[in-house]
């Protein structure tokens, strides 16, 4: 039989376990809310439980399953396997998440940071099948990204590497979650752009979003780009400035990286894309060196909400030595 590995996509939101082959071939796949403001303990209950019963669809059990890898947002402590903490995850303080899901299920785990399994899925699976260069962006509530170099995740010194979202395009600009001004995630995710679009009715502009708010507390980024499209010049504002910005940012990864492929995904390119995305891409092109801007292609994610959990699967898969399949530590 083939041997069947599990993956849990852990999200503020909800989880995503699969069990697939090492070929990324889905044989289970459950989706679950994570309910996470319940605090870490019935959240790890829940994703065990959601692997459970993907397995269970891919009629095996977990004991029958190699090795299980999680994904996981927030800052994380990869040599220690520690999720350190998590904006997404209340109460989420230093838990030792690699340790507690190897001996509940009795397996190998292994924890990665969200968006470098994303880009690793994407690499080995997706839009990049192929390359072994490439730089992944996911544009949802945050903005998060990942750093492939010849086919495996760029860690850094500690693990923290790839924060492409935190990357400073606009000086003096808006506010960000992280407390600097003008990062990218402060103009073109879903957060920022509801900030934005505040403000903008505070200061009694944009009467579409005006009309919006008097009914509830915050804009997401799907209201405010409808309003865009309907004609609305502040919304349409905002995806402008959110598409230049993103080209700034997508010039410089670029100049630094020189990558074959660029890979953008996340609810907000998937929902608004089309108020930002090409002008995003015409921005990259005037701003980046010309030698590296020969080799890089703009492209889409392929794998959606599923290059997170593929990108353990693969991460998994390059762990296995030997003819046994034993699995070896994990690289940083
Ligand atoms: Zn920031």
């Amino acid at each position: 039989m083939t041997d069947l590995y599990g993956a849990i996509d852990l999200g503020g939101t909800k989880l995503r376990a699969v069990v697939a082959d090492l070929e990324g071939n889905i044989r289970g796949e459950v989706i679950q809310p994570s309910e996470a403001g319940e605090g870490p303990e019935p959240v790890i209950a829940r994703m065990i439980e959601t692997l459970e019963a993907a397995a269970a669809e891919a009629s095996v059990s977990v004991s029958d399953i190699r090795a299980v890898g999680v994904a996981s947002p927030g800052a994380l402590d990869l040599v220690h396997g520690l999720v350190q903490e998590a904006p997404q995850l209340p109460g989420w303080d230093g838990v030792p998440l690699v340790e507690i899901m190897s001996k509940r299920l009795g397996i190998p785990a292994l924890l990665e940071n969200d968006a470098n399994a994303a880009a690793l899925g994407e690499n080995r699976f997706g839009a990049g099948r192929g390359t072994r260069f490439l730089v992944y962006l996911t544009i949802s509530t945050g903005v998060g990204g990942g750093i492939i170099i010849d086919r495996k995740v760029y860690h850094g010194v500690s693990g923290a590497a790839g924060e492409l979202g935190h990357m400073v395009v606009w000086f003096n600009g808006p506010r960000c979650l992280c407390g600097e001004r003008g990062c990218l995630e402060a103009i073109a995710s879903g957060t920022g752009l509801s900030w934005r679009a505040k403000e903008l009715v505070d200061a009694g502009h944009a009467p579409d979003l005006a009309a919006i708010l008097r009914e509830k507390d915050e804009l997401d980024a799907d209201e405010i780009a409808d309003a865009a499209r309907a004609g609305d010049k502040d919304a349409q504002r905002l995806f402008d400035e959110a598409g230049l910005y993103l080209g700034v940012a997508l010039a410089n990864y670029v100049n630094i990286f020189n990558p074959e492929m660029i890979v953008l995904g996340g609810g907000v390119l998937t929902g608004a894309g089309d108020l930002f995305f090409d002008h995003a891409g015409r921005i990259m092109r005037q701003l980046a060196r010309k030698e590296p801007l020969k080799y890089v292609r703009l492209e889409r994610t392929a794998l959606g909400d599923r290059s997170g959990p593929l990108g353990m699967i693969a991460a998994l898969g390059d762990m296995v030595e030997g003819d046994k399949g034993s699995l070896k530590r994990p690289e940083m």
